[in-house]
C-alpha cells in the first residue's frame, strides 16, 4: 500500500493564510505591524533567493521588512554594530541574518550578538537553550514546521519511537528536543552512528537532515512509519530528498515529497515566528507601562 504523501504546500499556505490574519489583528490591537530585518552578506545566488522569497512572503502577510544587503568584505565590527542597531530598533521584531556568511566573518559571535527575544531564527545559544529545557522560546523554522506537518498528517508523537538522522544546530538538535518535548522517544544519529540502516527500522517517526541524495534506503523505512525528508540535494534527475522517495513510499504511513514537502514550510514558520516576537514585545512593553 502507497503512504499518504504530506502536502507541505497547502500545510504552508494554511500557516500563511493565519498569520495574515494574526498580522490584520496585531495592527487593529498595537496599531502598527509587526518588523522583520533581514541581512544578506555578499552575493551568493541561493542566498539571494532565499532572502528574496522571505521578503517577498512578508510582504503577502502583511509583515514590514528592512533589508540590509552588505558587501562580502564587510569587516566584522560593521556587521556586529548593524546588529546592534537593529536589536535597539523598535519596528524591527525579528532579526534573520542569512547564512553562510563569507568564511572571513565569526558565524557565531553574529549569531549572539542577536537579541534573544528577536531570534526568529531561533539559532541563538538562549533560543537552544529555553528549547532543551522545554520552556518558551524562539525555535528554528524547519524543525518547527515539520513538528506542524507531523500535527497536520495526524501522527501521534507521545510515546512513538522517534529517529532523527542529522545533528546540526539547524535542524537535527532541534528536531530532536522539539520530539522530545513532544513526549517521544528519540534517538539522534549523525555520521558516526553504527548500522544506521538498523536504527532507522525501528522509527515510527523518520526525520532524514543529513544532505546526501537518497542515502536513506527504502528498505530502511518501517512499514506504516511517519517519513519527513528535509535534504535538498541538486542533482543531475533535479531536487531530490535525503530519501529514495519510491521504494520509501510504498513502506511508509505517510511521507514528505521533495521538492514540496518540508521546504515551503521553512518560510511559514519564519512569518509565524516573527508575528510571535512582535507580539510578546508589544505585551511586555504594555507590562513595563
Ligand atoms: P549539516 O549541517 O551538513 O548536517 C548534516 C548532518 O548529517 C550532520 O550531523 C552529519 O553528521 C550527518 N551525516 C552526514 N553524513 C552522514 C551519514 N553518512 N550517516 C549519518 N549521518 C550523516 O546539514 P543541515 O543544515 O542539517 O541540513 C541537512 C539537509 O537539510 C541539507 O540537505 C539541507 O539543504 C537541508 N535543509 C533543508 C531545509 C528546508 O527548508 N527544507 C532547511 C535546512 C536544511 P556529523 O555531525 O557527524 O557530521
Amino acid at each position: 500500500m502507497s503512504a499518504r504523501v504530506i502536502d507541505g504546500k497547502a500545510v504552508a499556505a494554511r500557516v500563511r493564510a493565519e498569520v495574515a490574519d494574526g498580522v490584520d489583528a496585531f495592527e487593529e490591537e498595537y496599531d502598527t505591524v509587526p518588523g522583520l530585518a533581514t541581512v544578506l552578506v555578499g552575493d551568493d545566488p541561493a542566498s539571494h533567493v532565499y532572502v528574496g522569497s522571505k521578503i517577498k512572503a512578508c510582504e503577502e502577510a502583511g509583515i514590514r521588512s528592512f533589508h540590509h544587503g552588505l558587501d562580502a568584505d564587510v569587516s566584522q565590527a560593521e556587521l556586529l554594530d548593524l546588529v546592534q542597531k537593529l536589536n535597539a530598533d523598535d519596528a524591527v521584531d525579528g532579526i534573520l541574518v542569512q547564512m553562510p556568511l563569507p568564511d572571513a566573518l565569526d558565524q557565531d559571535s553574529v549569531v549572539a550578538a542577536i537579541d534573544s527575544a528577536k531570534d526568529v531564527d531561533g539559532l541563538t545559544a538562549v533560543s537552544a537553550g529555553l528549547l532543551a529545557q522545554g520552556r518558551p522560546g524562539m525555535v528554528p523554522c524547519t524543525p518547527l514546521g515539520i513538528m506542524e506537518l507531523l500535527d497536520d498528517a495526524g501522527v501521534e508523537v507521545s510515546g512513538a519511537n522517534a529517529v532523527v538522522v542529522g545533528r546540526s544546530i539547524l535542524v537535527g538538535r532541534p528536531m530532536a528536543a522539539l520530539l522530545t518535548n513532544a513526549s517521544a522517544t528519540v534517538t539522534v544519529c549523525h555520521s558516526r552512528t553504527r548500522d544506521l540502516a538498523a536504527v532507522c527500522r525501528t522509527a515510527d517517526i523518520l526525520i532524514a537532515a543529513v544532505g546526501s541524495p537518497r542515502m536513506i534506503q527504502g528498505d530502511w523505512v518501517k512499514p506504516g512509519s511517519a517519513v519527513i525528508d528535509v535534504g535538498i540535494n541538486r542533482t543531475e534527475d533535479g531536487l531530490v530528498g535525503d530519501v529514495d522517495f519510491a521504494p520509501a513510499v510504498e513502506l511508509a504511513g505517510s511521507i514528505t515529497p521533495v521538492p514540496g514537502g518540508v521546504g515551503p514550510m521553512t518560510i511559514a514558520m519564519l512569518l509565524r515566528n516573527t508575528l510571535n516576537a512582535a507580539t510578546i514585545r508589544q505585551r511586555s512593553a504594555a507590562r513595563a507601562v
